[in-house]
């Protein structure tokens, strides 16, 4: 049932034009949600529910924000779309992912009886629907959600990449800019070219500032032997 789904989702066979479309559109929306969370450096997670052709709930991701692990976007789109409709079950209608959804979201997705789901990319290390187990087709619970993977794939996935990224690049920076802090507050220049040791740093460094200071105004750089600065 799983595969059958899946492959349709990736020929685009079974299923029309209008269809895809469809989805593609609304997928477009969960996009925007997740935008939202990039906005707020969370990861770029968004969801719609829609009913009737028409999103009755979005949400995003907000896990730091809130400081909350149950700030999914799913959650927060599962819990505007009951308000909306005046019911916990959400059936008849169509919930779009744009990141494979967690066992805690996809279990909500079971409990809330949606009848579709329709993700963006995939979630190979946490997700919950198909990748580390499939939550949403356990043929013994009593509900069983549709599947389509797939719709808008690499937008989804680009998103992710381009976030972690940017993340990487930062905390190097951040990395970057506290050893040279560091260095900063280990050697305060006292005048041009000799730097004096605060208390209490390694014997190491303060050898090497001995030797400095015995060599006049010479810089710690020089005596290191290794043209490189200390
Ligand atoms: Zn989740």
């Amino acid at each position: 049932m799983k595969d059958r789904i899946q492959e349709e989702s990736r020929t685009g066979s079974g299923m029309d034009k209008a269809d895809r479309k469809t989805d593609e559109r609304f997928m477009r929306e969960a996009i925007k949600q997740a935008r939202k969370a990039y906005a707020l450096d969370e990861t770029p997670i968004g969801c719609v529910i829609v009913y009737e052709g028409k999103i009755i709930g979005r949400g995003y991701n907000r896990r730091n924000t809130d400081k909350s692990p149950l700030a999914h976007a799913e959650i927060t789109a599962i819990k505007k779309a009951s308000r909306k409709i005046g019911d916990w079950r959400l059936e008849d209608c169509t919930l779009y992912v744009t990141l494979e959804p967690c066992q805690m979201c996809s279990g909500a997705i079971i409990q809330a009886r949606i009848p579709r789901v329709v993700v963006g990319c995939m979630n190979p290390k946490a997700g919950c629907a198909g990748s580390v187990l499939n939550l949403l087709q356990v043929e013994r619970f009593n509900h069983q959600a549709e599947l389509t993977t797939g719709v808008l794939e690499e937008e989804c996935s680009g998103m992710m990449k381009q976030f972690f990224k940017e993340l990487r690049e930062r905390k190097k920076r951040e990395k970057e800019s506290g050893a040279a802090q560091e260095y900063r507050q280990l050697y305060r220049p006292v005048k041009p070219g000799v730097r004096k040791r605060k208390a209490g740093y390694p014997a190491e460094i303060s050898q090497c500032q001995g030797e400095s200071r015995d060599h006049g105004d010479q810089s710690i750089e020089d005596l290191s032997g290794t043209g490189r600065k200390m």
